[in-house]
């Protein structure tokens, strides 16, 4: 059983409004071994709704984490992390901000692409599927190839949540030239990946990536690949880790990764 949940947000982030004493409290009530919160911290950000913002306050992030870290020692194994939403222009900033803090773990996503926020609508228009598929990936690959301060680089196909297609999935044949590159500048560079499960909260029936890129990274010689739920609200912690697990075995894992300082350790399912 996987006991690690290695993607979670709490009310530093600008997209959740729980508590991270209450995500804590849910982790802990749940068994788990570690809870590790990966606040956003997305520059360029354009927020949904007035009054959010996705630039992450460091000092007081850090403070409440350790206030709850020592408050539940003896019942769960907090752990720091960031999501940072890389862009290339950012990676300068967004390195020396990364070794500014004592962080356990680094998910890179991207969020934005080429300044347009695939949340949005006009990601989409006057692309077809391929191309607004296409370009995502790209910059994945140009994200990888330029930054290296990271552990996992999140969610790797998290375009395909919000395209208003009729299938929002995709066939891998289609998009495995750029997917063997993108996998092994990760293999080589010494990074992972993450198995995030809330690609079936939102229905896709698969997680983020699918099952044929994990497939590939595997085969390929990748070894990290952390699991999270990126639950926003207590109930979607842990969210599908059934299912999590049964991709991982089916693609040949028999382990998944945890990390703290920065380093990997590898756990039996
Ligand atoms: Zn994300
Ligand atoms: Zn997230």
């Amino acid at each position: 059983m996987i006991k690690s949940d290695f993607h979670s947000h709490s009310n530093f982030s600008g997209d959740s409004q729980t508590s991270m004493e209450l995500m804590v409290q849910k982790a802990i009530s749940l068994s788990l071994q570690q809870l590790c919160i990966t606040e956003h911290h997305d520059i360029d950000m354009i927020p949904a709704e007035e009054g959010i913002s996705f630039l992450l306050d460091f000092e007081s992030y850090i403070k409440q984490y350790s206030f709850i870290k020592n408050k539940y020692a003896d019942n769960i194994d907090l752990l720091l992390g960031i999501e940072i939403g890389i862009q290339p222009h950012l990676i300068s900033e967004l390195s020396s901000i990364i070794n500014s803090f004592p962080f356990d773990f680094v998910i890179c996503s991207s969020h934005i692409v080429a300044g347009l926020d695939p949340y949005f609508p006009e990601y989409f228009l006057d692309k077809t599927q391929k191309e607004a598929y296409t370009i995502y990936f790209q910059d994945v690959l140009k994200n990888i190839k330029l930054f290296n301060n990271f552990d996992v680089y999140g969610h790797l196909d998290y375009i395909i949540r919000y395209g208003n297609y009729t299938h929002k999935t995709y066939n891998y044949s289609d998009y495995s030239d750029i997917f063997s590159e993108i996998l092994k500048t990760i293999i080589q560079n010494g990074k992972g990946i993450e198995l995030n499960t809330s690609g079936y909260r939102y229905n896709l029936g698969q997680p983020h990536p699918s099952f044929e890129i994990i497939s590939e990274y595997k085969r390929l010689g990748g070894e990290i690949i952390t699991v999270g739920s990126d639950a926003h609200v207590p109930e979607q912690i842990c969210n599908n880790f059934d299912l999590a697990e049964a991709v991982l075995k089916k693609a040949g894992f028999n382990y998944y990764t945890i990390f703290k300082s920065r380093t990997p350790e590898f756990v039996k399912i």
